[in-house]
């Protein structure tokens, strides 16, 4: 079994300025962790490569993505939102994030490895068709699950979202689109105050109040995400992989823990060994509490690597 690494210095050049909390050290506080729990050693290794416009363009406008060339300051920083800014590296570390999505899925889909986690920044999933929001540029997971859809012909993909913001980006792009199911819970009412009114029947959104921990986390995935996975029959899961709903987490305020993580993580991975050949590609999103974030994408890894026997 293999699971693929995938990062790029070029991410951790991506600075939003001081006191930002989408910052280049969370990508250390992860590489930390996996050191210190000793499964780094087990991981295959890749750097990101750049995404190209045809593999943006399946998602995002041209328009869009060369309004985002332009924007890209040579110095000092561009603010796109009050929440979302470029530095010089920024355009660089936006075509990685999504450029490793995409190679997640070619090693996946041909058998080079069996999952992908992506640790990558900026993250994805506020991204719309044609608008950065919320520290994202472009929408990371959409683009992979575009990328799967046209060159690899695949005909269903889930997009397992459990950031604890919603994921308005990727329901914006595929909102009826009945060769993606995308599972998500999130914390509400709270930003980006969406996924609540009349979602499309592909989006099985799961709202949780404030306070909520791994009970609750366990009821909706057990109620509401395995009942439209099993129907769907993905054949490829995705993951919009956050970590900010942990209890640790000053950004928001639910109470998950590592094991909440684990625990989720190898419910999907029963889904994608299931229908899926086993084939699961992670994308970084959130986590703002370096210690929490590092130790909780080492047991997400743990179980998508199978090293949690
Ligand atoms: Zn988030």
């Amino acid at each position: 079994m293999t699971t693929a690494f995938i990062t790029h210095p070029d991410c951790a050049k991506h600075d939003m300025g001081a006191h930002h909390p989408e910052c280049p050290q969370r990508l250390a506080a992860i590489e930390d962790q996996l050191i210190a729990s000793g499964i780094s050693q087990y991981l295959m290794r890749c750097d990101a490569p750049l995404a190209t416009d045809e593999q943006l363009a399946r998602v995002h406008p041209i328009e869009y993505v060369n309004a985002i060339r332009d924007a890209a300051p040579d110095e000092g920083l561009v603010h796109l939102d009050p929440d979302t800014a470029m530095n010089p590296f920024s355009l660089r570390a936006a075509l990685r994030a999504a450029g490793a999505a995409v190679l997640g899925v070619d090693l996946v889909m041909r058998g080079e490895a069996d999952s992908a986690f992506c640790a990558v920044r900026p993250p994805g999933h506020h991204a719309c068709r044609a608008r950065p929001m919320g520290f994202c540029i472009f929408n990371n997971v959409a683009v992979a699950a575009r990328h799967a859809i046209e060159a690899h012909g695949v005909e269903r993909v889930a997009i397992v979202d459990f950031d604890v913001h919603h994921g308005n980006g990727t329901e914006d792009i595929f909102e009826g689109d009945p060769q993606v199911l995308m599972v998500s819970i999130f914390q509400h009412p709270f930003y980006p105050y969406s996924g609540t009114e009349n979602p499309a029947a592909n989006m099985v959104n799961i709202p949780l109040p404030a306070g909520s921990g791994g009970k609750q986390l366990r009821e909706a995935v057990s109620r509401h995400w395995l009942p439209a996975l099993d129907e769907f029959r993905p054949e490829l899961l995705l993951f919009s992989a956050g970590f900010d709903a942990h209890a640790e987490d000053g950004m928001a305020m639910m109470r998950f823990v590592e094991d909440d993580y684990a625990w989720v993580t190898a419910r999907m991975r029963e889904v994608a060994d299931r229908d899926a050949k086993g084939r699961m590609v992670s994308v970084l999103e959130g986590g703002y509490s370096l210690s929490a974030l590092g130790r909780s994408v080492a047991r997400h890894i743990r179980v998508l690597a199978r090293l949690d026997a």
